[in-house]
């Protein structure tokens, strides 16, 4: 027997949003055929949040060193998912 149906490839995107009430930055990480995908998935699930489209210069501070970096380079915290951290600190904080 074989399974011959090909789904689309899926990548992780990144989508930032802000909570439409409370104004907070908002992420979540969608598996997607493309951003646009990730983008309009999340609008249709979160209706509270605005997303924030075209955001692949959007610096974002990394919680634990407060340098910038754009935002797809930030990972959230394994325990603390509110918390965003830089390939750097995320790589000391993982032991
Ligand atoms: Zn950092």
């Amino acid at each position: 027997m074989t399974h011959s149906i090909e789904l689309p490839p899926l990548f992780n995107f990144n989508v930032v949003a802000v909570h439409r009430v409370t104004g907070k930055p908002q992420f979540a990480n969608i598996f997607a055929p493309t951003q646009v995908d990730a983008d309009d998935f999340v609008a249709d699930m979160s209706p509270d949040w605005i997303v924030i489209r075209d955001n692949a210069d959007l610096l974002v501070a990394c919680d634990h060193c407060d340098h910038e970096f754009p935002v797809d380079e930030l990972q959230p915290c394994v325990v603390e998912p509110d918390f965003r951290f830089c390939g750097d600190c995320a790589d000391k904080l993982r032991d």
